[in-house]
């Protein structure tokens, strides 16, 4: 077999387990502060600790145990035993020519992930991904072809954060998640992840700064609304479900009607925000007046916004990006019609960056790689 199908076929291989020692320590990078406090009650610590790691952490950006100075020699000895601040390795690092950024992050000697930053002015957005793979197998989507691995941990969703504000010479003013995996079938992880970025010592992001994406998992949704109301997206991609059957497979357990019915559930408990309806403008698939019109109906009774994504291919696809002209119609109907529509500009894809590019393989060897894999499951 050639290397490059190897290493893509490697990256597909479950997680190997971390030598013992490692595995013991608790890393606390992913520890938001119900459970960083019980950590510190359970080293015979009081729970203010919680609040002067949390700074230290992700406020100032700290990998090691020794500079805490607010904390005493023997705890922070002590905490060198049984903990760790650890984030995902960078395995690389790409800039686009908008400026778009790409990380190819390490969880596990057998798996990655990608995060991407995209500066728009004063915002910087990073989106993070929250599983390696993804099993909903979305029809137009890259990473549903690379399958299922296992879900991220807190440590490794927040770990990302972590690594980019690190990184970066601007800030982070909102994060998505967007990137790989379905954030509602690893919802303690994430909502875990989600109180990181929202609290005040670590963050601080304002709750309709954090957007959480889903394929239509129902009762994530009603889950997320009590749990963490953050900003919600939903990728709808289609106004009936024998098309969504098609396109979004997750369709077939929760149909459209019930779907909406979660929305405006959602809705209900955060009144001052609209959920944004995310629709992949795929050629000849999705995209004509009659899908446009079918929309509006359905989108009646729900705070909505819809954001037209311009299908972006990889290798492979079995769709075409529908022409500007026919997303300009659809966003100008949907206007007319009193919902607000914008088009999302890809942004990086000339380094792979866009939505649904995402694979987590190797870049430098990607696109062969994607080639060279599909060819051995054919
Ligand atoms: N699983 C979540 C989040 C990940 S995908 C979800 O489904 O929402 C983030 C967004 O990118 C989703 O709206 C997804 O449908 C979209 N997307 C996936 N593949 C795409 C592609 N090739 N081109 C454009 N958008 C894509």
């Amino acid at each position: 077999m050639p290397p490059r199908a190897d290493t893509a076929n490697r990256l597909r291989e479950r997680p190997v387990r971390c030598s013992a020692g490692a595995a013991e320590r608790a890393n606390l990078i992913g520890f938001a502060r119900p459970r960083l406090e019980s950590f510190f009650e359970s080293l015979g610590e009081r729970p203010f600790r919680a609040r002067q790691v949390l700074k230290w952490v992700h406020a100032r950006g700290a990998s090691e145990f020794e500079p805490m100075t607010d904390l005493g020699r023997s705890l922070r000895a002590r905490l060198g035993e049984v903990a760790e601040i650890r984030a995902p390795e960078v395995e690389d690092h790409r800039v686009s020519a908008d400026g778009t950024r790409k990380w190819l992050l390490r969880v596990d000697s057998g798996n990655c992930v990608e995060m991407v930053f995209i500066p728009e002015g004063h915002r910087g957005t990073l989106c993070v991904s929250s599983q390696v793979g993804c099993p909903l197998d979305c029809a137009f989507c890259s990473t549903a072809q690379q399958g299922f691995n296992r879900n991220l941990t807190a440590a490794e969703i927040a770990g990302q954060v972590w690594l980019a504000v690190r990184a970066l010479d601007r800030p982070v003013t909102n994060v998505v998640l967007m990137g790989m995996g379905e954030p509602l079938l690893n919802f303690d992880a994430v909502t875990e992840a989600i109180d990181l970025m929202l609290e005040d010592l670590a963050y601080g992001l304002a709750r309709r700064r954090v957007t959480l994406s889903t394929a239509g998992l129902v009762p994530g949704i009603d889950r997320l609304a009590h749990r963490a109301p953050v900003s919600l997206a939903v990728s709808l991609h289609a106004p009936d479900d024998a098309l969504r059957d098609r396109l979004v497979p997750l369709n077939r357990k929760y149909p459209i009607a019930e779907l909406l019915a979660a929305c405006r559930r959602f809705a209900a408990v955060n009144p001052k925000q609209k959920i944004t309806f995310e629709y992949v403008m795929l050629d000849g698939v999705n995209d004509s007046p009659a899908h446009a019109r079918a929309l509006i109906e359905r989108l009646g009774t729900v705070p909505a916004k819809v954001n037209l994504i311009p299908f972006n291919p990889f290798p492979g696809a079995p769709f075409r990006r529908s022409p500007q002209a026919v997303i300009d119609a659809f966003r100008e109907r949907l206007n007319g019609a009193g919902i607000v529509a914008i088009t999302r500009r890809p942004r990086g894809d000339d380094i792979d960056a866009a939505c649904g590019q995402l694979a987590g393989e190797v870049v430098a060897r990607a696109a062969r790689g994607r080639r060279s894999a599909l060819a051995a499951m054919q």
